[in-house]
C-alpha cells in the first residue's frame, strides 16, 4: 500500500478520527472556509496551524473537499522559500 505523498501517522490514530468527528459535529457539518468553489457541506477537517504544528487536533476547521484542498497546498507551499512575485520584473 503506497500513498501519493508522505502521509503524517497522527492521521491513523483513534485519537484524530474522534476529534474529526466532534469537529464536524460542533461546526454542524458546515464547511468554515468558504472558497470561492465552496461546497458548503464539509466532509473533511483542516487543521488550521497545519498538523506538523498541531499534532493533538487543538486547532480545526471543518471544510469541504475543494477548500480544503486549496488551504492545504497553500499550507505546503509555505515552508518553501520562494520570494514573493514581483511585478515590475520584466521577462
Ligand atoms: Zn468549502
Amino acid at each position: 500500500m503506497a500513498w501519493p505523498k508522505k502521509r503524517n501517522p497522527a492521521y491513523d490514530k483513534p485519537e484524530w478520527r474522534r476529534a474529526r468527528k466532534a469537529q464536524l459535529e460542533r461546526d454542524g457539518w458546515r464547511c468554515q472556509i468558504r472558497l470561492p468553489g465552496c461546497l458548503g457541506t464539509a466532509g473533511e477537517v483542516d487543521h488550521v496551524l497545519g498538523i506538523e504544528a498541531d499534532p493533538h487536533h487543538r486547532v480545526l476547521r471543518s471544510a469541504c473537499a475543494p477548500c480544503h484542498k486549496q488551504v492545504t497546498s497553500a499550507q505546503s507551499s509555505r515552508g518553501h522559500r520562494e520570494p514573493p512575485a514581483n511585478p515590475n520584473t520584466v521577462w
